[in-house]
């Protein structure tokens, strides 16, 4: 069997084009254009892609970008300064701080001082608490697009077993929770591997949905897949052979019903979802 190719690049398209659209209408309705502020500490090659990928996709959405640079030196004071005055400035909506943020730098007290009225990335305590208890004010953008994939290619969520391999903050926990919730989109049983798991791939091979988080490219072999299973490749490594996933692709296509391809599969949805985290802040921020 060859799995079928979830393209995550051509449904982040088609959900992009809805949210211009909703973006379109918005600043019709209210004559506010929502924006999103990026704030860049230092000169990581892959940040420095990942925030001009960020402003490349506000814009063509409608989308207003602006980006704040840091040098590398910069102090906890002044990357606080920034991000308060961000909070405090009406015209902005989202804050996105890119991480990692360069040694010395507090990245939780930093994430905690984004208000949580404009934290798009849904990592301030306050938001990770209302994901957990089922009513999010912003879903967390890695596994909110990986829900969206999976319910807009109609892979059956509800009642299946689902594997996170991770258990990071920002993709492994939340999607483990999200799939777990009652209601639409949930209703998943779920379980969550990480290094310390005894039996990885047989633990693996009862997954009917797989999602691998991990950042170890090829990790995931053909072996450790449940014939008919839907793979879900989080992981971008960057190896001799170009980017690469967390899964053996080639060997595991032979193997699963449905597979995400690296690149092409969760990254442009990642986007898509801060797009429309910014969309639902300006919102929010309009009635609150
Ligand atoms: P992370 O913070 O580095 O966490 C990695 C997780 O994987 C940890 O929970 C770790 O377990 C677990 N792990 C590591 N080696 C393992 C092994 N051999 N067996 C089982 N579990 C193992 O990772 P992350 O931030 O979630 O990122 C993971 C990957 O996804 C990276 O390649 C990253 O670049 C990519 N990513 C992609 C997107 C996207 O939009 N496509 C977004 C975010 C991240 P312990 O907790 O026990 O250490």
């Amino acid at each position: 069997m060859t799995a079928t190719i979830l393209d995550g690049k051509a449904l982040a398209k088609e959900m992009r084009a809805e949210l211009a659209e909703q973006t379109a209408e918005f600043i019709q309705d209210s004559g506010v254009v929502p924006c999103l502020a990026a704030v860049l500490v230092g000169d990581d090659p892959a940040s420095e892609i990942y925030v001009r990928n960020k402003q490349k996709a506000c814009d063509r959405t409608g989308i207003e970008s602006k980006l704040h640079r840091l040098p590398s030196d910069t102090s906890m004071d002044e990357l606080l300064t920034v991000v308060n005055r961000l909070n405090r400035d009406d015209q902005v909506h989202g804050i996105l701080v890119q991480l990692p943020l360069p040694e010395g730098l507090d990245e939780t007290r930093i994430l905690k001082a984004v208000s949580p009225m404009k934290d798009v990335d849904a990592f301030h305590p306050e938001n990770v608490g209302l994901i957990v208890q089922n009513r999010p004010r912003f879903l967390p953008c890695t596994p909110a697009g990986i829900q969206q994939l999976l319910l807009r290619k109609n892979i059956e969520i509800a009642g299946a077993h689902v594997m996170v391999v991770g258990r990071s903050d920002i993709v492994g926990k939340p999607m483990g929770i999200i799939l777990m919730q009652r209601g639409p989109g949930g209703d998943a049983t779920v379980t969550v591997c990480h290094s310390r798991t005894k039996n990885l791939p047989e633990i693996c091979r009862e997954a009917d949905i797989l999602v691998v988080a991990i950042g170890r490219a090829k990790f995931v072999t053909a072996d450790m897949v449940k014939p008919g299973a839907t793979v879900v490749d989080v992981g971008m490594n960057r190896t001799e052979e170009g980017l690469c996933g967390d899964v053996d692709f080639e060997a595991v296509k032979e193997v699963a019903g449905a597979i995400t391809p690296v690149p092409g599969g969760v990254g442009p949805l990642t986007i898509t979802m801060l797009l429309q985290n910014t969309l639902t802040a300006a919102r929010l921020q309009l009635t609150s």
